[in-house]
């Protein structure tokens, strides 16, 4: 079993899939060329999709490797989403960026401004505007009207499709995805700034998995172990002789959003909690860290739905199940022209790369509407 994973990633690492066109640009000359070149990938694909890492994990006859299995990330998730990752990292593809996701924006950001993009943050798209089935612009904060030639919007599948849509542009397809498929989880987001340098561990941008004194509850979720971050590696996130310390613990919304609708004391004090049981956590494994502590901070799924509007404070938009594989999410909606969705509701696994990847599809599109050369370069 393990030769046949290695196998499979091994053939999904050497595929030649071309991302240089959005997939519906791809004619019958290319799917040929894909099929005849990606033979071992697609069938590895193919035949992992349907599967979940659950599933998989129950053929292993060590006990080991099948709780490892069963207890990795999101198991519902089809095999080929893992193997997928593994492939990445195999060729050295996946990786970190020092200095966290905030650098990594500031790059995207300096890029679109440099070839004369404009942003402007503080402004909330609240409604779609309409004329003979074509989009001709936003309103924004209620009160402000911007037209545009083209609309392409990475905010909340749900958000676009049923309110600010209305439902009207939703066809059978999609509302049974939108009411079938799973999300991943929302999450607490826990940091602390340690004013120790952790050089006895391991650098790893995995993370390390330690068990906890007792089991945590974390809304509806009960965890047993949790993985760390300690960015011991990165000289970027903390002072000289201080370390980040994160960590990414699922839970579900509902019970949050319930807490916090009972006020801040009481969501305050369980958010709190969760905090001490960690730092208790972190303490008993490595020692001498509760009193080096410089900050902690705690998001819960209201603080992701909040900021980013994510249905259900979903982290990564729709999990990659066997399911959510035989589904293709639209980009564009029929009967509504000169609009495009991106982002990861319409890149089933989600992630920043899906989620770039399908804005740089929305934008071939749209040239191609236009008539426009379709060009990019490379940084
Ligand atoms: C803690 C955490 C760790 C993660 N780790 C990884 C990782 O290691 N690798 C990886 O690939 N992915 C990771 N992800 C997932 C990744 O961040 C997301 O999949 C990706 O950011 C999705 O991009 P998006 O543009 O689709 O949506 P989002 O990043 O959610 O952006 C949507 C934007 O739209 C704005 N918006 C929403 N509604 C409106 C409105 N009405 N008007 C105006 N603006 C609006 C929001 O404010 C937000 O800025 C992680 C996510 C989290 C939360």
């Amino acid at each position: 079993m393990i030769e046949e994973f290695i196998n499979a990633i091994e053939a999904i690492a050497n595929n030649s899939f071309p991302l240089n066109k959005s997939f519906e640009l791809l004619n019958a000359w290319d799917w040929t060329k894909i099929v005849f070149s990606n033979f071992s990938a697609m069938m590895a694909m193919g035949k992992y999709n349907q599967i979940s890492i659950k599933e998989s994990a129950q053929k292993f006859q060590s006990d080991v490797l099948r709780s490892a299995f069963e207890n990795f990330w999101a198991s519902e998730m089809s095999m080929s989403f893992f193997l997928m990752q593994l492939a990445y990292a195999y060729k050295g593809m996946a990786g970190y960026p020092l200095g966290g996701s905030g650098r990594f924006v500031e790059k995207l950001e300096r890029r679109y401004r440099d070839i004369d993009g404009k942003i402007e943050f503080g402004r909330k798209v609240t409604k779609i505007l309409i004329e003979n089935n074509r989009v001709t612009g936003l309103e924004v904060n209620h009160n402000e009207k911007i037209s545009a030639d083209y609309v392409v919007l990475a905010a909340d599948g749900y958000t676009v499709l049923f309110e600010l849509l209305g439902e009207k542009y939703v066809d059978n397809k999609t509302l049974t995805a939108y009411k079938t498929l799973k999300t991943f989880p929302s999450l607490i987001y826990f940091s602390a700034g340690i004013a120790k340098e952790f050089k006895e561990v391991e650098p790893s941008i995995v993370g390390v998995n330690i068990p906890l004194l007792q089991p945590l509850k974390v809304g509806n979720y009960t965890h047993e172990r949790i993985t760390f971050q300690i960015y011991n590696f990165d000289p970027i996130l903390a002072p000289k002789g201080k370390t980040l310390i994160t960590a990414m613990v699922d839970t579900d919304y509902a019970f949050w959003q319930k807490l916090y609708e009972q006020g801040q004391e009481a969501y305050r004090n369980e958010r709190q909690q969760i905090s001490s049981a960690l730092i208790d956590a972190i303490d008993a494994h490595y020692g001498g860290v509760k009193n080096q502590i410089d900050f902690t901070d705690t998001a819960t799924p209201v603080t992701y739905k909040n900021w980013t509007g994510n249905h259900n404070g979903s982290y990564e938009g729709w999990l990659p199940t066997p399911d959510a594989a035989k589904i293709k999410l639209p980009s564009h909606l029929i009967g509504l022209g000169n609009f495009y969705m991106c982002g990861h509701w319409v890149t089933p696994g989600g992630g920043m790369p899906p989620a770039a990847y399908s804005g740089r599809d929305a934008v071939q599109l749209i040239c191609r509407d236009e008539k426009i050369h379709f060009k990019t370069s490379e940084l």
